[in-house]
C-alpha cells in the first residue's frame, strides 16, 4: 500500500492540453466512452493472454465490464476485472506516457482543421474522459497482487495518488460528469453510445442504471444481458456461417428489415489482415437514396462510418462492416489517402465484389437474374467510376431483353451474329417504342431495355471501353437492322413530296421494302445526333445556358412494300400532299411525343383527310 499521499501537477503542458482536448474533440465527444470501455476490454484481453501463456492463474473467473450510471452522484463508472495497474504503472501509463502521447498527437495535427477529420482519436484514449468530466478517479489493483491504488485528477490537471480500496484485480474509472455535460447522465444516451461504439467488443459489457426503480428490476426475472456480441460474425470462418446468421446480423446491425440480396464475407490474411462482411441491400425503388453504410472497426471497436479512403466511394451504397486492425487510426484523412496499405485494402474489396458478381453470374445464374434489377444501377455506376471494376465484371453485365429474358453482352452478340455484327439494339422506352420493338421481334432481333436515367451515359462508357460494340436505339437504325430488300429504287417524286410536307429541308428519305407491309413510313434519328441532342437538353436544363436547338438528323424510310405507299404514288396532287403530310405526322408520332404545335397540325391534317373522303 502506498503509505503517503503523492501529489503532483502535470506542469504547464497539461494546462495547455486539457482545454485543447475539450475544444478539439468537441464534435465527437461521445467517443470518450468508447475509449474508456476499450481500455477496459484491452485490460481483460491482456489478462486472458497472460493466463493462456501460463503467467497468470485464472480461477475460471468470468471477465466482464460494467458501465454504471449514478445520476444522483453525478458519476459514470466503468469497471473491469482485467490486468489492473500498480502504482508505478499508473504513474507511467496514466501520468506520463499517455500525456506525452497526447502532446505528440496534438503537435502533429494541430495545424489541420477539425473537419479534415482526425478519425479514431486513439492515443488520446484515457484523457478523453476529461471532455465530459470535472474530475476522474481510478481505483485499480494489479493482477500481480501489488497494493491497490487510488488516483484522482481534476480537469485542471492536478492529480493525487493514494492507497486504493480495490480488493480484486482490475480497474474502476469513475467519471464525475461536469455540469455542462449532464446529458451524459442519461441512460438512453449512454445505451445509444454503447450500441454504436461497443457492440462488438471482445469482453461482455453490462449497463446498469443505479437510479432505476427496484420494482422494475424485480419484474425482470431474466439475468441481465450484455450490450454487446463478443464474437461478431465477421470473425467466424465463412464456411461456418449460415444464411440465417448473415441475415440476422444484417438486421441487427443495420436495422433494415428487408433481407439483403446477397453478401460477401472477406477474410484477408497476411499481409492485408482484415475481415469484414459486405451486404448488397434491397432497394425499394430506384429513387431511394442509395446511400449505404460501411462501418469501420479496429479490433472490434467501432471507429467510423463510410470512410471512403478505405472503401471506394462507389461501393458506399453497400452496407457492411470492416475490421482493420492494421490501420493506424490516430491519423488524419490525408494520411489515409496516401497510404499504400489503405489502397491495397480498397483494391482487395473491389476485387472481392467483382468476384462475387462473376461467381453469381456463372454458377447461380437464376439467382443473379433475380437480383439484377436491384443491383444494376449500382453495377453501372461502379463501372463508370472505375475502369478496373468494369474490366473485372464485363462478362457478367446482363442485358435485360424486352421479353424479360437476360443475356450477357457476349451471349447477345453471339446470338445475333447472323443478323448483325457487334451491335446491341436497345429501347429507351418500351411503351413509346412499341411499334419498333414489334418490328424487331418480327425479324427475330432481340432488343435490350435501357430505360433508366443513368443508362445513356452508361452506354457511352461501354462504347468507350469497347469501341467494337455499338449500342443503337431501335429507332435509330431500323432500316439497317431490318434491312428489307435492297430492290427499292429511289423514287424522286416521293422524296420531294415528303421533304416538302415535313417542312424539313434536311430530311433524308430512304426506300426499303420492309417485312411489315402495314407500316408505310418509319422515322429514325441517328444515334449520335440524338445523344448529342439529349446532352444539349441536359445542359440547358441544368442552367448551363441556351445551347441553341441542335436538330437531330432524321431519316424517313419509305416502305415500298406498303400498299398505302403504292396508293399514294397514284394520287392526284392535292390529295397526295394531304395524305403524305398525315402519314409523315403518324411516323413522327410513333417516334416521339409531338410538340403542341405539331399536335395541332396533326389534328388539322386528320380532319382535312376526312374531308376528302
Ligand atoms: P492507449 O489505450 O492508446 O494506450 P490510453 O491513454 O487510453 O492510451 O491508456 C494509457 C495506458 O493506461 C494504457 O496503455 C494502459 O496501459 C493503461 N490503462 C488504461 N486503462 C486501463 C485499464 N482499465 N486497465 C489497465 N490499464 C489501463
Amino acid at each position: 500500500m502506498a503509505e503517503t499521499t503523492k501529489k503532483g501537477g502535470i506542469s504547464v503542458q497539461t494546462e495547455h492540453i486539457f482545454p485543447v482536448i475539450k475544444k478539439w474533440l468537441y464534435s465527437e465527444k461521445d467517443i470518450f466512452l468508447r475509449e474508456i470501455v476499450s481500455n477496459a476490454a484491452d485490460a481483460v484481453t491482456k489478462l486472458r493472454r497472460l493466463s493462456s501463456l501460463g503467467q497468470y492463474e485464472d480461477n475460471g473467473e468470468t471477465y466482464r465490464i460494467d458501465v454504471i450510471l449514478d445520476k444522483e452522484a453525478g458519476t459514470l463508472t466503468v469497471t473491469d476485472n482485467g490486468i489492473g495497474m500498480t502504482e508505478e504503472e499508473v504513474d507511467r501509463y496514466i501520468c506520463q506516457i499517455a500525456l506525452s502521447g497526447a502532446l505528440d498527437f496534438i503537435q502533429k495535427y494541430e495545424g489541420e482543421n477539425q473537419s479534415s477529420g482526425i478519425i479514431g482519436h486513439f492515443g488520446l484514449g484515457f484523457y478523453s474522459a476529461f471532455m465530459v468530466s470535472e474530475s476522474v478517479e481510478l481505483q485499480t489493483k494489479s493482477y500481480t497482487g501489488a497494493p491497490a491504488v487510488h488516483w484522482v485528477c481534476s480537469d485542471a490537471g492536478d492529480y493525487e495518488i493514494s492507497a486504493g480500496e480495490r480488493q480484486e484485480h482490475g480497474t474502476t474509472v469513475i467519471m464525475h460528469i461536469s455540469d455542462e455535460e449532464k446529458e451524459y447522465l442519461d441512460a438512453n444516451k449512454l445505451k445509444d453510445i454503447l450500441e454504436k461504439y461497443c457492440s462488438f467488443m471482445p469482453v461482455e459489457i453490462y449497463f446498469a442504471d443505479a437510479g432505476e426503480k427496484p420494482e422494475k428490476k424485480e419484474k425482470e426475472k431474466e439475468p441481465p444481458k450484455p450490450v454487446n456480441d463478443t464474437t461478431p460474425l465477421w470473425l467466424k470462418s465463412p464456411s461456418d456461417c449460415t444464411a440465417d446468421e448473415y441475415k440476422e446480423f444484417y438486421r441487427k446491425v443495420f436495422h433494415d428489415f428487408r433481407e439483403p440480396l446477397f453478401w460477401i464475407h472477406i477474410n484477408a490474411d497476411y499481409p492485408l489482415n482484415f475481415r469484414g462482411i459486405l451486404f448488397f441491400p434491397k432497394l425499394t425503388n430506384e429513387y431511394e437514396s442509395i446511400e449505404g453504410q460501411v462501418k469501420l472497426y479496429y479490433n472490434q471497436v467501432f471507429v467510423a462510418d463510410n470512410i471512403k479512403e478505405v472503401i471506394p466511394e462507389y461501393l458506399l451504397m453497400l452496407k457492411g462492416v470492416l475490421d482493420c486492425p492494421e490501420l493506424p487510426l490516430n491519423v488524419s484523412r490525408s494520411y489515409l489517402q496516401n497510404n499504400t496499405y489503405v489502397s491495397k485494402v480498397a483494391a482487395h474489396i473491389v476485387k472481392k465484389v467483382a468476384d462475387k458478381l462473376n461467381s453469381l453470374c456463372n454458377t447461380e445464374r437464376e439467382e443473379y437474374e433475380k437480383v439484377w434489377a436491384d443491383i444494376r444501377t449500382f453495377v453501372e455506376y461502379a463501372c463508370m467510376r472505375d475502369r478496373k471494376f468494369y474490366d473485372r465484371v464485363q462478362d457478367s453485365l446482363l442485358l435485360e431483353l424486352t421479353d424479360g429474358k437476360f443475356l450477357t453482352v457476349k451471349d447477345y452478340l453471339e446470338a445475333a451474329k447472323e443478323k448483325h455484327e457487334n451491335k446491341v439494339y436497345y429501347t429507351s422506352d418500351k411503351a413509346a417504342q412499341a411499334q419498333y420493338i414489334a418490328m424487331f421481334e418480327a425479324e427475330g432481333i432481340q432488343v435490350a431495355v435501357f430505360e433508366k436515367p443513368l443508362d445513356t451515359q452508361f452506354l457511352s462508357y461501354l462504347e468507350s471501353y469497347d469501341s467494337n460494340v455499338k449500342y443503337l436505339r431501335i429507332d435509330a437504325d431500323v432500316a439497317g437492322a431490318l434491312k428489307g430488300e435492297e430492290n427499292s429504287k429511289e423514287d424522286e417524286a416521293l422524296k420531294k413530296l415528303f421533304v416538302k410536307v415535313s417542312g424539313n429541308e434536311k430530311l433524308k428519305v430512304a426506300f426499303a421494302s420492309l417485312k411489315d407491309a402495314g407500316v408505310p413510313l418509319l422515322l429514325t434519328v441517328s444515334e449520335e445526333s440524338r445523344r448529342m441532342e439529349e446532352m444539349m437538353k441536359m445542359y440547358s436544363m441544368s442552367g448551363m445556358g441556351a445551347m441553341g436547338a441542335f436538330p437531330a438528323e432524321e431519316t424517313l424510310t419509305v416502305n415500298t412494300a406498303s400498299p398505302l405507299i403504292a396508293k399514294l404514288s397514284a394520287m392526284e396532287k392535292e390529295k397526295q400532299e394531304k395524305t403524305a403530310a398525315y402519314l409523315y405526322r403518324l411516323a413522327l408520332l410513333s417516334q416521339r411525343k409531338l410538340s403542341g404545335e405539331e399536335l395541332k397540325q396533326f389534328l388539322a391534317e386528320g380532319y382535312a383527310i376526312l374531308d376528302l373522303i
